[in-house]
């Protein structure tokens, strides 16, 4: 560049400043206000912080210090007093992530929701349907046998209605729905009771009272396991993500866990340095496909079909071409596999119906404790359904008393690492050793006493 061609403006600051510089150069005094800078101190201002977290469609709980002034929220920063998960797993702070970094902007938003909207085209009808019938019961029944508010369904041209309006509106279309279809045609599920107990017990009870279906909030959240209430009797009895670390091959498929459980994914990236080996399910290439060392890239709608191929691949190489002791002890003890369950007529043959219940066999008697609720499996002793007052088959009963846990009268298999331990060796994981192996079965699992030999 030639003098000629630079720019005045650039020069500008460079001649005409005000300033002073000392003889060796490397600094310069300038006399400009700077008055401009109390702006960017007053907005990290406050006069107290305190402990919370991001409630709102986040079940992370994180444990954020947020910084008050004048009762108005001005930034937040993550706590960093978690436990500690001890030397051999990384520890879990600092959780967070930057939605929730943000969480006080949406709080203050002007664009928050504040007040009930309805679609106009909705509420326009219900209005008209208010003026010819008194009834709000028959008004909905008007509008609902008229299917032009379906029509106008996703899109959008909602309007701000009032409180007042709108529960009328509700509790008439529930009415309509109880008295045309019956009350178990409303499902509906309250948020999660982690967030807010009053709030989850509202809504349940409610439904409840109504003879409505009670959905688990599970199935509305893409990043909790949507199955596990159905097939465990409850909830979060999965691992917690810490233990994601300890895994040595994991499946990701319906959580993309870089965005849906940003502040526990680094466990799933630190176990990659143990050499974890990780799939992912996704139809695209998302955050957490980079990660994996097989990407199956189903199709939209085809997981459910990839799922029960993978069953039946599971079934037929180890329960029906072969049998293998530790897949058949886990099913016995971890899944309902075991629970009889009553045969139904079906094209000629006979398939599953329902679970037997202890009710079926007669045992609602003395003994027979909530026949109705309890599942039944075979004795292993005598080859018969256990007798009325035999414990519970549940899952937490067969972990209890040790039952399906195979063995020989020569060793012992832990249910930990699955290694036998004999007289004279410890199983790997050293949960049982050539002492206890006679006495305690599997860790503990079986009461004290029960001999190698026990099922
Ligand atoms: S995951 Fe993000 S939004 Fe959720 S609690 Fe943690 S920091 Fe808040």
């Amino acid at each position: 560049m030639t003098d000629d061609s630079r720019s005045k403006l650039l020069d500008r600051p460079r001649y005409f400043a005000e300033r002073t510089i000392p003889r060796d150069g490397w600094s310069a005094l300038s006399r400009r206000d700077r008055s401009w800078e109390s702006a960017y101190r007053q907005r990290w201002q406050h006069d107290k912080v305190v402990r919370s977290t991001h409630g709102v469609n986040c079940t992370g709980s994180c444990s954020w210090k947020v910084h008050v002034k004048d009762g108005i929220i001005t930034w937040e920063t993550q706590q960093t007093d978690y436990p500690s998960n001890g030397p051999d797993v990384p520890e879990y702070e600092p959780r967070g992530c930057p939605r929730g970094a943000t969480f006080s902007w949406y709080t203050y938003s002007p664009l928050r929701v504040k007040y009930p909207y309805v679609r106009g085209a909705l509420l326009r009808l219900w209005r008209e349907a208010l003026e010819l019938h008194r009834d709000p019961v028959l008004a909905w029944a008007h509008i609902a046998g008229d299917p032009a508010y379906k029509t106008q369904r996703g899109k959008g041209g909602f309007v701000r209605a009032s409180w007042h309006e709108v529960a009328d509106l509700v509790a008439a279309a529930h009415m309509h729905t109880i008295k045309r279809y019956g009350p178990d045609r409303i499902a509906g599920f309250s948020p999660i009771p982690a967030m807010s107990m009053a709030s989850y017990a509202g809504g349940t009870r409610f439904l409840s009272l109504i003879g409505g279906v009670c959905l688990s909030f599970y199935d509305w959240y893409a990043d909790l396991p949507p199955a596990s209430p159905q097939i465990w009797g409850d909830q979060t009895d999965v691992p917690e993500s810490g233990d994601w670390f300890n895994s040595t091959y994991l499946i990701m498929w319906g959580s993309n866990i870089p965005m849906t459980r940003t502040p526990d994914a680094h466990f799933m990236t630190e176990a990659r340095y143990r050499g974890q080996k990780t799939v992912v399910v996704s139809p695209d290439y998302s955050d957490h496909t980079k990660f994996a060392d097989h990407w199956l890239p189903a199709h939209p709608g085809t997981d459910g079909a990839l799922a029960m191929a993978m069953g039946h691949v599971i079934l037929k190489d180890f329960y029906v071409d072969r049998q293998v002791p530790y897949f058949e002890s886990y099913a016995k003890r971890f899944t309902d596999m075991p629970f009889l369950v009553t045969l139904q007529e079906r094209d000629g043959g006979h398939g599953a119906g329902r679970f037997l219940r202890a009710s079926d066999l007669g045992e609602g008697g003395e003994g027979g404790e909530n026949a109705d609720w309890r599942t039944v499996v075979m004795d292993a002793a005598t080859g018969a359904p256990p007798s009325p007052t035999a414990r519970s088959a549940t899952a937490g009963a067969r972990r209890a008393t040790g039952a399906g846990i195979s063995s020989s009268a020569t060793s012992i298999r832990c249910c930990r690492c699955w290694e036998r331990t004999t007289s004279s060796s410890s199983c790997a994981c050293r949960a049982l050793t050539p002492a206890t192996a006679r006495e305690r079965c599997c860790a503990g699992a079986c009461p004290p006493g029960a001999s190698a030999t026990c099922s």
